[in-house]
């Protein structure tokens, strides 16, 4: 056998057996020997490069990082779907259509899964191209990412058409969304608020390593193309899977509508067993001629009408009210119920917003409440059930100290949130404003999880986030579960967050009001830490997007003492409060007072990057044309409708390059 038999060899059994587990869900290999056989072929290929294969099971590893998702114009439109809630809404459906098209009508019934939808491109085979829906027309190259999830063949098997697109749903099934979660819970990280959303945040990852970590799935719906030798919806499926790709065996075909009702009653009951999340039926016309003739709406097919499931309400017993205290100090009431199954999963609280949102319900301790479950993790109360009142119940009364050190709370007008204003004493607090100063998206501080802040401020070591930094070794590793590297390592990340850009050490302070973007915006304006202590609220307010509460907000923090002390210890430690010498140079007034509209697509640079130039330049960009646009960069395939109000209200168009040349840009 040659060299390259061999690794073609291997590349063929890894691929057989990621089919196996990732399609069928029916292993035949340990993982141990998988990964075995996977790091022979890893070796194999480093020793070879000249057999590289992008379609190669080692490519699903991950690794490649991508800064901006190019834009990428689907062949065909991805569309939306109409949405119907009864039997009446399906049977004007078939009335509607029957008028359009001859003959009998038979329909395909599927899950609606929720995740993220996404477009795949296959060329004698291979995956060539993976796009999301963005706004149907176009989206973002998402590949690399998509690459990582395995029950995607990156090689097709069979019979298969040179040249497809399929589509499909990438979702995030229960179990590894709860996996994922508790092993974010575990590091002090918050939970992930529900799988649809994760999953649609995984395929915009940067990289794809980490995207290769999450346990994503993608369930294949529809065919498109020419001369794919099918003749209907529910051949396409069939030969889907025949190719290798993962379609569910629950798609149903029926002669009726009554057909299409028996499957939507069976599965309103049994979705809850699914390992997925769906939140509905899709019913569509199967023989695809008659798709054809149907055509489309300005924003659905005809041939196709999803049917939206109820949302789950169930009701249950309200037995405490406890009160949480979040990293400013506002406080959110929450309800302990008594667990109750609720769409698969069991339920015991729910947040209950503030004082307004009780006394609003009327809620009270021992009532009997009723709960729904809509997109999110936590579920909401809807009311009560006053018939079920007991009769010495007692109104709610909202507290008016902090449960935790007893302060009275404030409420500040046109504010629904009470809060406890002991800023610099009230533990948990302290310990939300830490972790939140570490976290991710702020200082991003490895070796530092949520539970052990909490420690570091119980044990007395440390009260406010600069005190991270004068932390030693000796003083962590007697604390539970510490032990040489892991104290090393949280020594090491504090020391590498004092790299962290300026707009991110502003965001990761916690100034209420400030996230990220107003962190940015206000970097930007200022240029440094100092300038933003200096200035009034009225100063404050003049900067683009900053309004009065956050002005207020801001000024109110660095008036307090204790918070420039803090500032001025980190400032001594070498963090970054000022904008670098390159990000600085990146800025100029050029395109001061402009005002800028960015359509279609582009060649150079990505529409994102494009609208960061035009802000470092100082233009201001805007979604929607009008009079006070400046002009228009116009790319490939903007929308007629666009181009028709730009000439109206006699709007300049320029192209990508004229734009970059004037600003004697690098492409
Ligand atoms: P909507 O976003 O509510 O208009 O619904 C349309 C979306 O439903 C499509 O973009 C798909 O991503 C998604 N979808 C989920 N399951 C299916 C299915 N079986 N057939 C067609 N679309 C589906
Ligand atoms: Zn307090």
């Amino acid at each position: 056998m040659t060299k390259e038999e061999e690794i073609q060899n291997l590349r063929n059994e890894l691929r057989n057996h990621n089919y196996n587990y990732y399609v069928l869900d029916n292993a035949i290999i340990s993982d141990y020997d998988f990964d075995i056989k996977l790091k022979a072929l890893q070796d194999l290929e480093a020793k070879h490069p000249e057999f590289f294969d992008a379609s190669s099971p080692t490519q699903r590893v991950g690794g490649e990082i991508t800064k901006n998702f190019e834009t990428t114009v689907h062949d065909q439109r991805m569309y939306s779907l109409d949405n119907s809630y009864s039997k009446e809404d399906l049977e004007d459906w078939e009335k509607r259509i029957k008028k359009l098209v001859d003959g009998d009508i038979q329909y395909t019934c599927e899950l609606k899964y929720d995740g993220a939808s996404i477009s795949l491109t296959y060329e004698n085979g291979s995956l060539v191209k993976a796009v999301t829906r963005g706004d149907g027309f176009q989206g973002d190259n998402v590949t690399a990412n998509i690459k990582t999830i395995k029950s995607i063949p990156l090689k097709l098997k069979g019979n298969y058409p040179p040249k497809f697109d399929i589509r499909g749903e990438i979702v995030l099934p229960f179990d590894g969304f709860h996996k994922m979660n508790e092993a974010r819970i575990a590091i002090g990280e918050e939970p992930y608020r529900n799988p649809r959303n994760t999953a649609s945040g995984s395929l915009k990852l940067q990289d794809s390593a980490e995207v290769a970590k999450r346990p994503l799935e993608c369930l294949l719906y529809n065919l498109t193309g020419t001369n794919l030798g099918v003749k209907t919806q529910f051949e396409s499926l069939e030969s889907a899977r025949e190719w290798g790709f993962k379609v569910p065996e629950i798609a149903k075909l029926t002669n009726s509508i009554s057909g299409v009702l028996e499957f939507i009653s069976y599965w309103d009951v049994h979705r809850h067993n699914l390992p997925y999340e769906t939140d509905g039926v899709v019913v569509k016309v199967n023989n695809l001629q008659q798709q054809e003739e149907l055509g489309y709406t300005a924003k659905a097919p005809r041939w196709a009408m999803a049917y939206k499931f109820k949302a789950e309400q169930v009701s249950t017993t309200l037995n405490s009210i406890t009160y949480q205290i979040g990293r400013t100090g506002a406080i959110t009431p929450v309800a302990n119920l008594k667990p109750v199954e609720l769409a698969g999963t069991t339920v015991k609280r729910a947040s209950l917003h503030n004082a307004d949102q009780i006394e609003k319900l009327d809620i009270r301790v021992g009532d009997d409440v009723y709960v729904e479950k809509g997109g999110e993790i936590i579920p909401k109360i809807l009311g009560v059930n006053l018939a079920l009142r007991p009769l010495n119940s007692q109104p709610t009364q909202y507290i008016s100290q902090c449960p935790e050190c007893e302060t009275v709370l404030v409420r500040q007008e046109g504010e629904a949130q009470h809060y406890c204003p002991n800023y610099n004493g009230c533990i948990p607090q302290i310990i939300a404003r830490i972790q939140h100063y570490i976290s991710r998206k702020a200082m991003d501080i490895d070796g530092l999880g949520g539970e052990t802040v909490a420690l570091l401020v119980n044990e007395g070591l440390i009260t406010n986030y600069s005190d991270l930094y004068t932390l030693t070794k000796a003083q962590v590793l007697p604390l539970e579960r510490m032990a040489e590297k892991s104290a090393a390592n949280l020594i090491k990340g504090i020391e590498q967050s004092k790299n962290i850009p300026f707009e991110r050490v502003l965001f990761a302070l916690g100034i209420r009001y400030v996230g990220e973007t107003v962190a940015k915006k206000l970097v930007k304006h200022y240029k440094n830490i100092d300038a933003i202590i200096k200035a009034t609220e009225e100063d404050l307010i003049t900067v683009d997007e900053i309004g009065a509460r956050i002005a207020e907000s801001v000024s109110a923090f660095f008036k307090l003492e204790d918070n420039i002390a803090v500032v001025n210890k980190l400032k001594s430690v070498g963090l970054q409060f000022e904008l670098s010498a390159a990000q600085l140079s990146d800025q100029t007034d050029k395109l001061k007072g402009d005002v800028i509209v960015v359509s279609g697509v582009f060649h150079n640079v990505s529409r994102t990057e494009l609208k960061k130039i035009i802000e470092n330049n100082g233009g201001k960009v805007s979604s929607s044309i009008s009079k006070k646009t400046t002009y228009i960069i116009a790319g490939d395939s903007m929308g007629p409708s666009k181009k028709e109000k730009a000439e109206k209200l006699g709007v300049k168009l320029i192209s990508e390059d004229e734009f970059l040349n004037a600003l004697n840009y690098e492409k």
